[in-house]
């Protein structure tokens, strides 16, 4: 490279009386865009790279959590421990990918490393006298009462971290989401004690539907008629991915029970019923087509 710089600087020399020199200095990269008709033009087409904050918990303790997410091939940017040290742990650049989320989607996206901010939140999940039963396959979808609890002022934490992210990066109140929702066939958390609506209610963060719309849909019986492909498109609209066959299959009633987990968690079944409709109808009425999908 300097034996190059050198002998075209010499040639420049040798022939400027004849034919004039040719600049050997790189080319300027400027954010001062190229005058045209005594205007200059900057890019309006254009928006943030992350869309999405995905919610996780770790199932497993404090020291655990922080070794598994540093030193193996997960990690989140963020871990809230259940300790109060008044800190949250930012353990990935939020410019570069955290290996959080994994196979899945979410609003049209796929591989959301890519798009999203993770945070994780440690917390044991279903709480230990409940674990066998997942493990014998006795039980296929958990109730409320199997998960743990989340601690206060983890929740404290988590709100202002995540009004702090999406304020910053524009993020349309559905794609503030759990783990489960973009991967419901594999994921349960961060589960049915993570409380979506106070966070929605109390700080404004997330998506919630409005309990009139709720109520003036469920009255309206549109369940009762629904078929299967129409449900599912409604679960589409909102943003899951979920198959189009026209039976609730395992894989579709994981769908059902993630939402559940996130939108009615004290009753999460993976049954399709009439109120879980009237949920999704009135959460579609409120937020669909209001994304970015550029
Ligand atoms: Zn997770």
């Amino acid at each position: 490279m300097a034996k190059n710089t050198v002998s075209t600087a010499l040639a420049c020399g040798l022939t400027l009386s004849l034919v004039g020199c040719v600049t050997t200095a790189p080319p300027v990269i400027t954010t001062n865009n190229y005058n045209v008709d005594s205007k200059t033009y900057q890019a309006t087409g254009k928006s943030e790279r992350i869309k999405t904050i995905v919610l996780h918990y770790t199932v497993s303790d404090n020291e655990r959590s922080i070794k598994t997410l540093t030193t193996g091939n997960v990690s989140a940017h963020y871990l809230i421990l259940d300790k109060d040290d008044n800190k949250i742990y930012n353990l990935v650049p939020e410019s570069e990918r955290a290996w959080h989320a994994g196979d899945g989607g979410f609003s049209g996206r796929t591989i959301l490393n890519d798009t999203s901010i993770g945070i994780e939140i440690v917390n044991s999940g279903i709480k230990p006298e409940y674990r066998d039963a997942l493990k014998n396959g006795t039980l296929d979808y958990r109730p409320y009462h199997h998960y743990v609890e989340f601690d206060e002022l983890q929740i404290k934490k988590v709100a202002q971290l995540v009004q702090d992210i999406a304020a910053r990066y524009d993020i349309s109140p559905k794609n503030i989401i759990g783990h489960a929702d973009m991967a419901p066939s594999r994921k349960i958390d961060p589960g049915a004690k993570f409380p979506w609506k106070r966070l929605y209610v109390d700080y404004g963060i997330g998506a919630w539907y409005d309990e009139f719309d709720k109520q003036f849909l469920l009255n309206q019986e549109a369940f009762e008629s629904a078929t299967i492909p129409e449900i599912k498109q409604a679960f589409r609209q909102y943003g899951y991915q979920i198959n189009d066959t026209d039976t609730w299959d395992e894989a579709s009633r994981d769908v059902v029970y993630a939402f559940q987990l996130h939108f009615r968690p004290q009753q999460p079944t993976g049954n399709m019923d009439s109120e879980t409709y009237a949920i999704l109808q009135a959460l579609n009425q409120k937020y669909a087509g209001k994304d970015d999908f550029y």
